[in-house]
Formats: C-alpha cells, sequence, structure tokens
C-alpha cells in the first residue's frame, strides 16, 4: 500500500472547492506516453495551472498501469525541475469499471478515482459508488461518481446515445454515495465524432458540421439542486479544425470530426463545472505534428524527430487549453 501523500501527489477536494469558488475549472488531460505527460507538465507549470493526469482503462492496457503510477511520480519531481515548488498534481483513475480496479489504483497511489456505474441501473450505481466512496475516504483519496450517459468511444468505454443526467436524481445520489464530485452528461461525448450528418447541420461555406449546444438547462438545474457541488464534464475535446486539416492535408482521413465549441466550455468552467476532461484533441495534435514530419521528410526514421514535434504540438495545445477554455492558469498556489 503506497500512500499518494508519499509520491507528492494532491486530491481533489481543495483544487475543487476552489475550482467553484473562483468560475474556473481544473484540466483534466488523459496520458498514455513520456511525451503526453512531459507536454502537460511543461504546460501546467509555464501556466502556473493545477492539473489532473487522467489514466483510462485504454493507458493501463496500453502502457501499464504501475509504469503509469511511477511516470506521474515522475512527473511530481519533473514540475519542481521546472520550478513548480509545490506542484498541485492529481492522479487520476478515468471510467473505473469495478471496485477492484479502484482499490488497486487507490493501494498503488493514485489520489483520486472515478467509478462509472452510470451504465447499471440506478441503484446498483448508487451501491457500487458508495462502495468506492467508503474504501478511498479512509485514505483521503477523491471519488468522481457519475450520473447519464454520454454517446461516443473513448478507449473502451462507448454508449449508442446520450441520456442526460436527470437533475431530481443529483441530491439523492451525492447523498447517499458520498461521493466528491459529479459526471454529467448535458450533450459532450467522448472521442473526435462527437456527431454526425444526421444530428446537426452543415455550414454551406467551409462545408463542416455545425455540433448542437451543450444542454445548459440541465446543468442549470443540477446545480440548483446541488449548489456549489463539483460537476465533471467528459468528452470535452473540441476537435479543433486546424488539426484535423493537418492530418488530412498529410494523408489522413477524418471526414466530419467535430466536437464541442470552446466558447461553451469556457461558459460551462465558468460555472460549478471544475474538471473539464480532453483527449482526444491532444491525439489530434500528436497525430497531425507526426503526419507533417512523415510527409516532409520521408527519410526520417529517429522516433525523436517527429515525437518532439508532437509533444511541442501538444504543449501549444494544453496551454491554450488552460488559459483559453479552463481559466485555470496562475490559480496554482
Ligand atoms: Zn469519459
Amino acid at each position: 500500500m503506497v500512500s499518494y501523500k508519499e509520491l507528492g501527489l494532491v486530491n481533489t477536494r481543495k483544487m475543487f472547492a476552489k475550482a467553484v469558488d473562483g468560475g474556473y475549472a481544473i484540466p483534466a488531460f488523459n496520458f498514455n506516453n513520456m511525451e503526453q505527460m512531459q507536454a502537460i507538465i511543461m504546460a501546467a507549470v509555464e501556466t502556473k495551472s493545477p492539473v489532473i493526469l487522467q489514466v483510462s482503462k485504454g493507458a493501463r492496457n496500453y502502457a501499464n498501469q504501475t509504469l503509469l503510477r511511477y511516470m506521474a511520480q515522475g512527473a511530481v519531481e519533473y514540475a519542481k525541475e521546472l520550478g513548480c515548488a509545490h506542484p498541485e498534481i492529481v492522479l487520476h483513475l478515468d471510467h473505473g469499471d469495478s471496485f477492484e480496479t479502484c482499490k488497486s489504483c487507490i493501494d498503488m497511489g493514485f489520489s483520486s478515482v472515478m467509478i462509472d456505474g452510470s451504465a447499471l441501473p440506478y441503484d446498483e450505481n448508487v451501491a457500487l459508488t458508495k462502495k468506492v466512496v467508503d474504501y478511498a475516504h479512509q485514505f483521503d483519496v477523491t471519488v468522481e461518481g457519475e450520473l447519464g450517459v454520454l454517446a461516443g468511444v473513448e478507449d473502451e468505454v462507448a454508449a449508442e446515445e446520450s441520456h442526460y443526467t436527470k437533475p431530481e436524481e443529483v441530491i439523492d445520489f451525492s447523498t447517499r454515495t458520498g461521493c466528491d464530485s459529479l459526471a454529467i452528461s448535458i450533450g459532450t461525448s467522448h472521442g473526435a465524432y462527437k456527431f454526425n450528418p444526421e444530428q446537426c447541420p452543415r455550414d454551406p461555406k467551409p462545408g463542416r458540421l455545425v455540433p448542437p449546444p451543450l444542454a445548459f438547462d440541465v446543468l442549470d438545474a443540477v446545480m440548483e439542486k446541488l449548489p456549489g457541488f463539483p460537476i465533471v464534464l467528459h468528452g470535452s475535446s473540441s476537435v479543433p479544425q486546424e488539426y484535423v486539416d493537418m492530418i488530412n492535408k498529410y494523408g489522413g482521413k477524418l471526414p466530419d470530426a467535430v466536437g464541442i465549441p470552446e466558447e461553451q466550455l469556457r461558459k460551462a468552467a465558468k460555472s460549478a463545472v471544475c474538471k473539464i476532461n480532453i483527449d482526444s484533441d491532444s491525439r489530434l495534435a500528436f497525430t497531425a505534428a507526426v503526419r507533417k514530419v512523415f510527409a516532409e521528410k520521408p527519410a526520417e526514421f529517429d522516433p525523436r524527430k517527429y515525437c518532439g514535434p508532437a509533444r511541442d504540438l501538444m504543449t501549444e495545445l494544453y496551454k491554450h487549453k488552460i488559459i483559453n477554455v479552463l481559466g485555470s492558469d496562475g490559480k496554482a498556489e
């Protein structure tokens, strides 16, 4: 059993309380490899932002849970080396699918876990979430629960259609489970294809899909029921069209990839939404940069020569998100 506190990590409790009060959101960036982790930490240190490093089931399968945990421990030391005296870094399990997975992460040094029982019948979701909370809180680890179903595909989390969170359930859920934050469904969606052509009109000029607006009425109703309670948005990549264009220009094929407009996320971040999950955008940046090198320098075969530019582009993306979308710059103590 390793406590995250020994690793220099923090849980989300204080971070979220400050974010709700201050009208900004903490970035939750997924990481699967060294370049992504370096880019996240460089961006967070440079902008003086707290940050949540997220590990999904796909990441655990790809990179190994133990390696990722040591990388997060390394991230704390790396942030110090970059000049941040007291890093505010959370290591969070994204979409934990069972009590056992959550327990194993808590036991090895994660400071926060999500238990995603959103696909279960309501009472089973309550029971599972409460079980995880009861275990996690003994070690001062914070827990994110989820109500409502997001559409889209993210690693091994997939749903055909979304079901908005029912505001009438949130008081009962948070009281009975004791969870520290709640992921809700208001129209965000996992992956780079958040909406299909049947769901949205097409802007005739660039020929791009125009995503439907988020259900701010549902968010408002949730906030009315649970004033000041930390709310989380999953599936909140914006799918920057500059990266999609770059990928398509250099031999990729991503037709009709669209995401959540950044203005809408900015608006959400100013409310009780205090954690915004972004994964696909960094995958797009990575892929765009690598494709560009491959197209322009076909003789290149040193991975550092294409992973390096990918890291640079991801760092730029993370800084942009922190400053212009989440508003968490300058908020680390
Ligand atoms: Zn998610």
